[in-house]
């Protein structure tokens, strides 16, 4: 069915939460005393609840984690996207369904400038890309191009969710999508990748929970089914389970307050399988075990949203199966470029989230290393600023991590404080320069050497950590 066939959609009841973010036009503050003219803030401005700054202590774990992700893409042969962080409201609504938990109740809402009918659109900031990824997929007429189509993307989501530990308003997520193949062995190539990622992240344990939850043939059945066992328990449903039984009833298995006896009574997807379904489940797990990987089939992992088709799969740490610690989501979604007005396009996909990737990297004690030993460079005369800024210049074109000071404090301070930096090494410069040499300190030991400038990297660079400053003395 193509969009315009569909009625309008209500949004009446997709609540989500208003964005803080308010034009100029409408906040009658900002009338009075414009941003600039007003005072001294009379309270610390904090952080929003559920966001978090990415502090200096912990940046290197993140490079290091989106590292690994971006070279797997590489390496994956997967092309670069990105999307806008806000979409029109009307496409998660559509692609992720109404009565998702992700657009009932977790939508930031952006409201515009006052005025045009363009600012009175109703945008959100993105809860997951998927939804717009096919969205850009269709707007420019990607299917034309040779595919399938590999494509990933890495960056920021927003969930008006209630904070907790490892679950955030904000979070950042890598995500990858193939359009255009209808598999199976897709579906295995990307299980495959991110244990492969979890691997070489150093997260131990990672395990696919893997289901399929059928399509359009097959669906209608085991919804019914679904609708027929929960109707006869709708006494111990939650509010939101009831109300969404008849809409989506496969939203009822992913209720965080359904009664556990319950869930592992109710019908599973897998026994109502048509055999294309059935046929295509069977080949993933096969090309699986072809390929040794740790997975388990777990009937509950039917995933939130609407547009999921067949395989379905979450990864976890083994033995830590809780709300917030699923690590990544994914599966098939072969009906949503239609839903969203496109040709019929199979696809594939999963998120990652990074947050929690970094956080289960740091519970397994993998240290983030350094890209390489800093150098600080140093000079005991306050006037040489020219010579250092120079020198700095030309180790780092020669691939060195390099700081210099640009203080006028004592040779001993400038030293003292390039330690407490964390730098191995320092450069220092005086008149020796004027015949291409410096002295080389090594800072763990003290030990210090004169040495021609461009000996430096290559000795630094190749040694880092145990140079020989005999070595050097030529
Ligand atoms: P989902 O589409 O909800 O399965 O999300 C995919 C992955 O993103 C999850 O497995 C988590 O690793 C991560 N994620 C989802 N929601 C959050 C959140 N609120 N805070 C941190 N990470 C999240």
């Amino acid at each position: 069915m193509r969009i315009q066939d569909k009625k309008p959609l209500s949004l009446a009841r997709t609540r989500g939460a208003t964005c803080p973010f308010v034009s100029p036009h409408e906040n009658p503050r900002s009338q009075r005393a414009p941003i600039g003219t007003l005072g001294p803030m009379a309270g610390k401005i904090t952080a929003p609840r559920g966001t978090r700054d990415l502090l200096p202590e912990e940046g290197a774990a993140w490079t290091r984690i989106e590292g690994i992700a971006r070279a797997l893409s590489d390496r994956y042969a997967f092309d670069r996207v990105d999307i806008p962080l806000f979409e029109r409201v009307e496409l998660f609504a559509r692609g992720l369904g109404e009565s998702s938990d992700a657009v009932e109740k977790e939508m930031f809402r952006v409201s515009g400038a006052a005025g045009s009918e363009e600012a009175r659109a109703e945008w959100a900031l993105r809860p997951e890309p998927t939804a717009g990824i096919v969205r850009a997929y269709i707007e420019h007429g990607l299917h034309v191009r040779p595919g399938p189509l590999r494509l990933w993307m890495l960056g920021p989501m927003f969930r008006y969710d209630r904070p907790q530990a490892g679950r955030y308003r904000q979070f950042t997520q890598w995500d990858v999508e193939v359009l255009g193949d209808p598999g199976p062995m897709v579906d295995a190539e990307l299980i495959e990748l991110a244990h492969r990622f979890f691997a070489e992240a150093g997260v131990t344990g990672a395990v696919a929970y893997l289901n399929s939850i059928g399509d359009a043939t097959c669906r209608p059945g085991y919804r019914q089914a679904l609708i027929d066992y929960f109707g006869q328990h709708a006494d111990r449903l939650s509010d939101d389970s009831r109300r969404r039984l008849e809409i989506n009833p496969l939203r009822v298995l992913d209720d965080r307050q359904l009664d556990p006896e319950l869930a592992a009574g109710a019908p599973r997807s897998v026994d109502h399988l048509c055999d294309a379904c059935r046929d295509h489940f069977a080949s993933v797990l096969a090309l699986l075990d072809g390929l040794g990987l740790r997975y388990e089939v777990d009937p509950t992992i039917v995933r939130g949203l609407d547009y999921y088709t067949r395989t379905t799969f979450e990864f976890f740490v083994a033995d830590r199966r809780g709300q917030q610690q699923a690590l990544a989501g994914g599966g098939r979604y072969d009906g949503l470029a239609e839903v969203l007005g496109g040709r019929p396009t199979p696809g594939i996909g999963f998120g990652l989230g990074i947050d929690r990737s970094v956080l289960a990297a740091q519970e397994q004690g993998v240290e983030a290393a350094p890209s390489g030993a800093l150098v600080a460079v140093v000079s005991a005369d306050p006037a040489a600023l020219e010579p250092r800024l120079r020198v700095a210049t030309q180790l780092r074109a020669a691939g060195l991590r390099v700081r210099p000071d640009g203080s006028d404090r004592k040779l001993g301070r400038q030293l003292e404080s390039a330690a407490k930096v964390g730098a191995r090494w320092a450069v220092i410069i005086g008149e020796e320069l004027e015949r291409g040499r410096v002295v080389l300190r090594d800072l763990a030991s003290g030990e210090q050497q004169e040495a021609p400038l461009d000996r430096v990297p290559a000795v630094i660079g190749a040694t880092w950590g145990s140079l020989p400053l005999q070595d050097l003395a030529q």
